[in-house]
């Protein structure tokens, strides 16, 4: 249904973040782009295409500028383009499909014999001088010998264009990968850039951090995704595209690709969570009914479910996304500002939940949720700590 992933014509395309997009090409123009820098913001906002954007301006064989008027906070400065047609532009650019050429790399991997397939690294290499660094899977952590090879090439001159640009596509590594990656950052060679895409910076080391430049890409405002999607995917009923524009949470990208099917389903299942919950409290508060009520199997035959299967990780993160969501939503209530509800299509099921669940319960479940998501980051078993979050959430405050 989404089309082949194509990057932007220019910067005037990119969606949102304008001051941020500007301060970037204007640091390129001026030969001053910082050699390592974080791009951090939620997952959808751009970071990936952004990058290589940049990674375009910067190699271009053109290096078309354009000229930012003077303004009243700033003088008039010149900004770096592409021009997305030369040599170096057409090559990046083919690396916009990125989950399909991860889906690829990992694939002939898989297809090696066992000592070699240790020994081979998921890189992708668009161009000589550009490298791409996503999470390897199934941990879905960037490894050390990626870091290894990342290093290595560094230290060479670029062959083919001014710059060599290496993109870490996640933030999440394993250790060893950050410490290497640390000593690079440390000194990195003069035409090098090191970019590294991140949900939350936080996940990287405080010494990592503070040896980068750090440019966040902030949501979008609801009314700018919904006209986004009215404009490029008018096949979406406009109820749905409201609704989509909410569980977008200002990322342009998860919105065009978002899925509301899957989000449904997953939403059902977190509300098996609440709910059991609201049961739980209740009985304990004596009302004989509600215990009746109390369904603990749905909600372990829901976590087994999650066990088996390749697709077990994807969907136990919906599950927690919309859980994540749910229980912003019931905070929203409980603080009695119900215009900023995203689940709008809920109605008084969210009103039940509110007022059974109690404000502290809430608060403790989005703290353990939290707690599930880093564990799943640091690859216990899944299904183990969703079956605590679950025994968690069945227990009264
Ligand atoms: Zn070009």
């Amino acid at each position: 249904m989404n089309p082949a992933p194509t990057l932007p014509a220019g910067f005037h395309q990119f969606l949102g973040n304008a001051p941020a997009v500007e301060s970037l090409r204007a640091a390129i123009a001026a030969g001053r782009l910082p050699h390592s820098l974080i791009l951090s913001g939620p997952a959808g906002a751009g970071k990936y295409t952004l990058a290589l954007m940049l990674a375009m301006a910067v190699e271009c064989e053109r290096q078309p500028r354009e000229l930012r008027h003077a303004t009243a906070n700033a003088p008039e400065q010149p900004l770096a383009s592409f021009c997305g047609v030369c040599h170096n532009c057409t090559r990046i650019a083919t690396a916009a499909n990125l989950e399909e050429q991860v889906a690829a790399a990992v694939l002939a991997r898989d297809d090696l014999r066992e000592t070699d397939k240790k020994e081979t690294r998921v890189l992708i290499q668009p161009h000589p001088d550009v490298l791409i660094l996503p999470p390897d899977p199934p941990q879905l952590l960037i490894k050390l010998g990626q870091v290894r090879t990342l290093i290595q090439r560094a230290h060479y001159l670029p062959s083919e264009a001014p710059r060599k640009i290496f993109i870490l596509t996640a933030a999440s590594m394993m250790k060893e990968a950050a410490n290497s990656l640390l000593k690079v950052l440390e000194e990195p060679p003069d035409s090098v850039h090191i970019l590294i895409l991140a949900e939350n910076p936080g996940e990287l080391l405080p010494t990592i951090r503070s040896r980068c430049a750090t440019v966040r890409l902030g949501a979008l405002p609801v009314e700018e995704i919904e006209s986004l999607l009215a404009a490029r995917r008018p096949d979406i009923p406009p109820k749905q595209r409201a609704l989509i524009a909410r569980l977008s949470q200002g990322a342009a990208g998860r919105a065009l690709g978002f899925d509301l099917d899957s989000y449904t389903a997953a939403r059902a299942d977190a509300l098996i969570f609440l709910r059991n919950a609201a049961g739980a409290i209740n009985a304990a508060s004596g009302s004989r009914a509600a215990a009746t009520e109390l369904d603990h199997t749905a909600l372990f035959k829901m976590t087994e479910t999650y066990r088996a299967g390749a697709d077990g990780q994807t969907k136990t993160s919906a599950l927690l996304r919309a859980l994540a969501l749910l229980l912003e939503d019931l905070l929203l209530l409980d603080s009695r500002t119900p215009e900023l509800l995203r689940n709008t299509d809920l109605g008084t099921e969210l009103d039940r939940l509110a007022a059974a669940l109690p404000f502290a319960w809430i608060e403790s479940a989005s703290h353990a949720l939290d707690q599930v998501h880093s564990g799943l980051r640091r690859n216990l078993l899944r299904s183990l700590s969703l079956d605590a979050f679950a025994a968690q959430l069945a227990t009264p405050v």
